[in-house]
């Protein structure tokens, strides 16, 4: 490559509607590996991170927090920050949208659309999805969004519009000829395939609030919350500046060379952003990357399940090297993965803590000890065996290999392979035994002795050179010991077998992987369930699930989620009747109506039930309540079979607090009767047929 290259990646900047948790780590942290390793190989890398701000989500959750748009979003903004700087996260710059040079920038593109024609105004009635920023094809008012569900809202207004049907071709023409531009394949497909189907202009303004940029020569209208968010990419680095110095690092960075992104936003991101810089005839990103989404135990992350974990809760027990590398080899990146505390302790401590951190420990205690922490010298004339050799062209293959796998984006297998030669030196130092060459008298054995113990220590310092990104803190600390110094000024592109510094001298040698042991698991499983009651999210409550971004260039899933819910009376004690017994009231047993309005009752389908293990009275239920499949553990067994109740219509209380009940999540509860000196259940239903999902009141 040419030394001083310069390489630009970007994350998705992260919409300030809900908090940081890992799934945001996730995206970040891929970034920042591949950032790293770009910054060893020479290039001259520019990271950006961020965090999108504008919208009427936000005006409204503010709103409803009895705040400012501006003070909701520095708080969740500084939020952002903080994690990532805790993380260690390399970033160049952290871009938010509020800031003066974004809105100079967008105003700027927006003139240059408008300049080149492809804006015009006309006038839109129909269905508005507030949670997803979005005028949906749903008929009537309510109807729900046919992207997450949620009730949409009916809007007419004036707007701008994009003239976005005129690039359907231009947009496939481009995607045929650059088959890199959007990966994975499957994801490339996709967008194609919408594509084909036929584009319509995109409204890219708006009137009926006021948190936003505005329109430059029309102030009543602001700029379309995805058009403000994704100029981001290039306002960051210096796009419509009047600053010469600005206009000059636009010209060195742009275009950018990977944006990341999450799977559930890349129509924005490979459609509608392509269009833009080809209308304003800007240069186009060289490539769009989507990983999958990150799952907690196979189910998705979501509020309304509980089961969101935060990146802080790895970092304080395993550190933040923990959390990276088990998401980098863990997943195959791409697809979606699964979090577990268990997973990731067994990782940690089988990969770090044995692995790699007994090779470090134990060939650098030998140095130590027989040649007194000099690094030692193999003769190439005596004292060589064959499975020296068998080393060192391992490590040869690994440096290949590693190299082409990471840049491929395939990070676990590349770890997988630097793990082979950790392996294989492991296995040498056990075969070659050391320990008893050391014991025994004469020269030839201390060569011998010398180049056992040379060969492992080259073979840990090539897998550390390429581990580097991905566990930056160890890394640091291993080759500190080996006595090489900074590691962040090793260039990576010229890592070859043979390089070790004979008779260099060993730092301070001390374990890097301290072993994790059973209790880690709890502690993070009791740090989470302390925690999340007390950390509402700042979604609007009307929604009903949600991750992380969504609406804007955010990172993680949506999900259109499955939480779960509970009888009360299976959740209370030594009870069996799952009759929900209402509130106490304020005042003298009564209750306002907007009291009970708080109540969110549906009518729910049931699809599968089954006995609960261990439980006799519990069933776990799931229930289609319209917009989701929900799961629900409900003490109603003593009256039901659970093949009875497929198919049944019940009510369910939509609304209620997550709870874990036989380590089952659980929110809300089935609506039931209960008599008898037993409490025996007998469920709430319906005379006449009602649709699933239509609410009670
Ligand atoms: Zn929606």
């Amino acid at each position: 490559m040419d030394k001083g290259q310069k390489f630009y990646i970007t994350t998705p900047i992260y919409y300030v509607n809900a908090r940081p948790h890992i799934g945001h780590a996730y995206t970040t942290l891929v970034c920042d590996a591949i950032a790293r390793r770009k910054r060893l190989l020479g290039y001259d890398t520019f990271f950006l991170t961020g965090t999108d701000e504008h919208g009427q989500k936000i005006e409204r959750s503010a709103t409803a927090a009895g705040t400012t748009p501006e003070k909701f979003a520095d708080e969740v903004s500084g939020e952002f920050r903080s994690l990532f700087e805790r993380m260690n996260i390399s970033f160049n710059d952290f871009i938010r949208t509020t800031e003066p040079r974004h809105k100079e920038g967008v105003q700027e593109l927006w003139k240059r659309l408008e300049a080149k024609g492809f804006i015009y105004k006309g006038t839109y009635t129909g269905q508005y999805c507030v949670f997803d920023e979005l005028y949906v094809d749903a008929v009537g008012p309510g109807a729900p969004c046919p992207e997450c569900g949620r009730p949409t809202e009916t809007v007419s207004e004036e707007n701008y519009y994009f003239k976005l049907s005129e690039f359907a071709d231009k947009l496939l023409q481009y995607y045929q000829k650059n088959p890199s531009f959007i990966r994975p394949e499957s994801r490339r497909n996709e967008v194609m395939a919408f594509v084909k189907s036929g584009l319509r202009d995109l409204s890219i303004s708006r009137s009926t609030f006021k948190w936003g940029i505005p329109v430059p020569g029309d102030p009543k209208h602001i700029v379309y919350v995805w058009l403000d968010a994704l100029s981001n990419y290039c306002t960051a680095v210096g796009f419509g500046s009047k600053n010469p110095d600005e206009q000059k690092r636009f010209e060195r960075y742009w275009p950018a060379d990977v944006h990341m992104i999450g799977k559930e936003i890349i129509r924005f991101h490979c459609v509608y952003w392509p269009a833009f810089l080809m209308a304003a005839e800007m240069p186009l990103p060289k490539a769009i990357v989507a990983h999958g989404w990150l799952l907690f135990e196979d189910n998705k992350m979501s509020k309304s399940r509980g089961n969101i974990v935060r990146a802080e809760t790895v970092i304080d027990v395993l550190g933040n090297d923990a959390l990276r590398y088990f998401l980098l080899r863990e997943i195959v990146f791409g697809q979606d993965g699964s979090f577990s505390f268990d997973a990731l302790v067994q990782r940690y401590n089988s990969d770090l803590a044995n692995d790699l951190g007994n090779l470090s420990s134990r060939t650098l205690t030998m140095i130590n000890r027989y040649f007194n922490g000099s690094i030692p010298y193999p003769s190439p004339l005596v004292a060589k065996k064959e499975s020296d050799g068998v080393i060192r062209d391992h490590a040869l293959n690994v440096i290949a290999e590693f190299n082409q796998l990471f840049d491929e984006y395939q990070f676990s297998k590349a770890l997988e392979t630097a793990w082979t030669l950790v392996g294989a030196c492991n296995k040498y130092l056990v075969d070659e035994e050391p320990w008893l060459v050391a014991e025994q008298e004469g020269e030839e054995k201390k060569s011998r002795l010398a180049t056992i113990l040379y060969t492992a220590c080259e073979a840990l310092r090539i897998v550390t050179a390429l581990a580097h990104p991905v566990l930056p803190d160890a890394t640091a600390k291993i080759w500190h010991q080996l006595g090489l110094g900074d590691i962040t000024r090793f260039d990576l592109s010229d890592l070859k077998w043979g390089q070790l510094p004979l008779g260099g001298k060993l730092g301070k040698v001390e374990p890097v992987f301290p072993r994790a042991d059973k209790s880690v698991v709890e502690r993070m499983q009791q740090m989470e369930q302390e925690r999340s009651p007390k950390a509402p999210d700042v979604q609007q409550s009307s929604a009903p699930a949600t991750q992380a971004g969504n609406g804007t260039v955010a990172g993680q899933p949506v999900a259109q989620v499955v939480p779960q819910a509970v009888t009360q009376a299976a959740a209370g004690p030594a009870s069996g009747a799952p009759a929900p017994k209402a509130t106490p009231a304020a005042t003298d047993g009564k209750i306002t109506i907007d009291d009970f309005m708080k109540v969110e009752m549906r009518v729910g389908e049931v699809k599968f039930a089954e006995k609960v293990k261990g439980a006799d009275k519990l069933l776990r239920l799931e229930v289609d309540i319209g917009t989701e499949v929900r799961q629900v553990v409900a003490g109603i067994a003593i009256s039901y079979e659970p093949e009875k109740l497929i198919g049944r219509k019940v009510v369910i209380v939509a609304n209620l607090a997550p709870r874990k009940l036989r380590g089952l999540e659980s929110n809300g509860m089935i609506v039931a009767a209960s008599f008898g000196e037993d409490g025996k259940p007998v469920l709430a239903s319906f005379l006449e047929d009602v649709p699933v999902g239509s609410k009670l009141k």
